[in-house]
């Protein structure tokens, strides 16, 4: 059975103090639950998230990572500091990543490999853009996306791969994927990783969907048979929505 996973992409949201107290509102009201929990608050409030959520079902991930081992980068986040605080999946290839800090598929190749050869798992992040669809583009841009960024990888690396397909059309603008377009393309994706690794790895890798999933769409969309869970954005900043958009699993 493939893990359902809901994620809670907190962005550049939530200081410290907002931070603690929502983590501690979602450790309240945290329903038993068959999906994984996770959060990724801002880098600066990653080693009090970890602290708060230690033994609890919540994991605490990073939202980004510099591919180099270390050195002159100004600004930059290791591998290692992740792992250094106990940090142990980290989410790469965020289409805001993409548009505004130009990153290529190229780089996310290298981003992946660093990330794997540190033993931190990765939420991969890829989809089109409204213009691709329009083009009827959508299903070679996603495909060429995973090729460029992912199939280097060896068979034994996909156990630490989660996939989440983000439409960028549907991301913070209120406007969703259909469950039957979200259902369209996760398939797509699955054929598209078992003509290339074969039946076990399609079958086992997560694939989420992320784009305006909110608590009353989210039970529609995760009951599509190759929707594993969401990626949210928005709704992952007040503990209800989470919740209620956990609940939908
Ligand atoms: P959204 O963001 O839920 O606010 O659309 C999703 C994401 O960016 O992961």
């Amino acid at each position: 059975m493939r893990q359902k996973i809901v994620a809670g992409n907190w962005k550049m949201n939530k200081n410290a103090v907002q931070t603690q107290e929502l983590i501690t509102e979602l450790l309240e009201k945290l329903p038993q639950t068959e999906a994984k929990v996770i959060i990724a608050p801002t880098f600066v409030n990653l080693a009090q998230a970890v602290n708060q959520t230690n033994e609890t079902a919540i994991e605490v991930v990073a939202q980004n990572m510099h591919q180099a081992e270390g050195g002159a980068f100004t600004g930059e986040i290791s591998a290692d500091m992740l792992t250094s605080i106990g940090i142990k999946t980290v989410i790469l290839g965020h289409s805001e990543r993409r548009a505004y800090f130009h990153e290529t598929d190229a780089l996310l190749a290298n981003k992946v490999d660093t990330a794997l050869k540190h033993e931190i798992k990765i939420i991969f992040c890829f989809g089109e853009e409204l213009k691709d669809r329009q083009d009827k583009q959508h299903f070679n841009v996603v495909e060429y996306q995973l090729k460029d960024a992912l199939f280097h990888l060896g068979e034994n690396a996909w156990q630490n791969i989660i996939l989440a397909y983000e439409p960028v059309w549907a991301i913070g603008t209120g406007e969703t994927a259909s469950p039957e377009q979200a259902q369209e393309m996760h398939k797509f994706i699955r054929e598209t990783i078992l003509e290339r690794y074969g039946n076990t790895i399609a079958d086992n890798v997560s694939i989420l969907y992320g784009g305006s999933v909110k608590p009353d769409n989210a039970r529609e969309i995760f009951s599509q048979p190759d929707v594993d869970g969401g990626l949210i954005g928005g709704a992952a900043l007040k503990a209800d929505d989470f919740i209620g958009i956990i609940n939908g699993i």
